[in-house]
């Protein structure tokens, strides 16, 4: 089953519901929708010889056309290629060698050199000439997508590389099809009216989150602004209503910030779900004070996507249940299709509230990494998908995760785990982020680091010091503070360790010494 058939099905049954928007202006109905996907399809089959198991790259900013584009792929049978826009074309070029992509569709159709990209690959801009001519005029009678396997690859996720060169994550249509349905057993309701809005990146987790909204025929709404701009979401919230939309924890604290100094409540939203990244505490305390009771999380990675656990709705504001706080600390149960454990290192189960590996198992867990075996069978053992991420699980079964294994600190034998002392840091009313590191030391292995953004005043690392004290261990207390004015991120709002890692190495932190 192909995955593009939920849209050919919506256009059948919904074809006068609003299907995308560009901030609040309509883009097209979801009749509307499936006849460019189709027509856009049958030109890139008839002009561009692209056909089953072809794969095409997307190198845009989010845009109403980059959906259409997406499913015109899909209906040929062609497999999709997302790349962040914000690489550098060059990177995006190795993407696309690695991935031997056939074509590459980007805004303007002139973004890359000669030289950037493979010989066989064509770039074309989204919406240009030609193609708005194939809408125009499609060359042939309308039909229903091309049958694919559910085992045929669907999306090419290139892993963003944190951990090095990045990896092609064979995502196949029943990977999809299975993440889509889950949301709306585990993370929320999923309901026709609802404005599934594209604050974050679509070549990232937030592209994923739009087939179970084509499904329900809910409108997809995309931002003038093409980004995340608060007070854009905001306006959008109080004129549309019903926005549904993924934000990673530094979204949200943006979103917090201007809600704040705007005196907004969250009116016209009705779910953020977050994840991608650890949600401090105090953090999400704040978020759901001042936004309300509308915040779901997912845990997963590109080789899950969105789809290891989850916390609903319900569950994340849930405060009558002795565990109330741990709970909301935690990534939440597993979801539905899936199975989680916390293994040792052997693979073998460790007791109820030991730290471990997590790893997972169904029917969302990657395929494979794309024509690298030796990292495949890495990453799969024994049919569990190795995540690299070190948590427990509660006897109810809610995981918390401590950190990803190769950030925890060796600090004189003893295991740090760098989140447990940020989430301290954080509570002090005058840190605003903070990221902790190991860095080489000498005598004890690694010393704690931690890199701190201030929210304005200055601040004496002595101050820092006696708050540590007063909320974890001593050998936890960060030896080092650098105070600097932001954090480096990727374009998802992940703090890069790496950079934070090479900046200490090159001894070249900017901003270091006291706030
Ligand atoms: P690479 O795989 O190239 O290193 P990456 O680490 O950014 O890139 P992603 O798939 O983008 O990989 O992110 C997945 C990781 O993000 C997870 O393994 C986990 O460490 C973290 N993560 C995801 N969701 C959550 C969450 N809800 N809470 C805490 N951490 C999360």
């Amino acid at each position: 089953m192909n995955l593009a058939n939920w849209l050919h099905q919506t256009g059948l049954v919904r074809p006068d519901a609003s299907a995308l928007r560009s901030g609040t202006r309509l883009h097209a109905t979801y009749a509307q929708f499936a006849l460019r996907s189709w027509a856009i399809g049958a030109w890139l089959e008839g002009q561009h010889g692209i056909c089953k198991g072809d794969r095409v790259a997307i190198f845009a900013r989010n845009c109403p056309e980059y959906l259409e584009v997406l499913y015109a792929v899909l209906w040929v049978g062609g497999a999709v290629v997302p790349i962040n826009h914000k690489l550098h074309p060059l990177e995006a070029g190795w993407i696309i060698t690695n991935a031997e992509a056939k074509l590459v569709l980007t805004e303007t159709g002139g973004i890359f050199k000669a030289g950037d990209l493979p010989d066989h690959c064509r770039e074309i801009a989204i919406g240009g000439a030609d193609m708005a001519r194939a809408v125009a005029a499609p060359s042939e009678a309308y039909r229903p997508p091309v049958p694919v396997a559910e085992g045929d690859l669907a999306w090419l996720f290139y892993t963003s590389g944190t951990t090095g060169r990045p990896k092609g994550v064979i995502l196949t249509h029943r990977n999809l099809r299975m993440m889509a349905t889950t949301y709306a057993l585990d993370v929320d309701a999923v309901l026709p009216q609802d404005h599934s809005l594209y604050a974050a990146p679509m070549s990232h987790g937030a592209g994923l989150y739009n087939f179970q909204f084509v499904r329900a025929g809910a409108c997809h709404v995309i931002p003038e602004s093409r980004g995340f701009d608060p007070a854009e979401i905001r306006a959008l919230g109080e004129k549309l209503g019903d926005l549904v939309f993924f934000a990673a924890p530094t979204m949200v604290k943006r979103l917090v910030s201007h809600a704040l100094q705007a005196g907004y409540g969250g009116e016209g939203i009705r779910t953020i779900i977050y994840g991608g990244g650890p949600m401090y505490a105090a953090d999400l305390d704040e978020a759901l004070r001042v936004l309300g009771p509308k915040f779901a999380q997912i845990y997963g990675q590109g080789e899950s996507p969105m789809t290891i656990t989850a916390m609903s709705r319900t569950l994340v504001a849930a405060d009558d249940h002795p565990n109330a706080a741990s709970r909301r600390a935690s990534v939440g149960i597993a979801q539905s299709c899936v199975e989680v454990r916390v293994v040792d290192a052997q693979m073998q189960e460790v007791a109820t509230g030991e730290v471990g590996e997590v790893v997972v198992k169904g029917d969302t867990v990657m395929a494979g990494y794309w024509r690298n075996p030796e990292a495949t069978a890495a990453a799969i053992v024994e049919g569990w998908l190795k995540t690299g991420d070190l948590g427990r699980l509660d006897a109810d079964g809610f995981l918390t995760l401590t950190d990803r294994s190769k950030d925890v600190i060796i600090s004189g034998g003893t295991n740090i785990y760098p989140r447990e002392v940020e989430e301290a840091l954080l509570t002090h009313p005058q840190v605003f982020e903070a990221s902790v590191i190991g860095h080489p030391h000498p005598e004890w292995g690694e010393e704690v680091v931690a890199f701190i953004v201030l929210t304005g005043e200055g601040l004496a690392t002595a101050e820092l010091d006696d708050w540590c004290k007063t909320q974890i261990a001593s050998f936890k207390k960060p030896r080092r503070y650098v105070f600097v004015p932001e954090l480096p991120k990727n374009s998802y709002g992940k703090v890069l360790k790496t950079s934070l890692r090479e900046q200490l190495a090159e001894g070249r932190p900017a901003g270091a010494g006291e706030g």
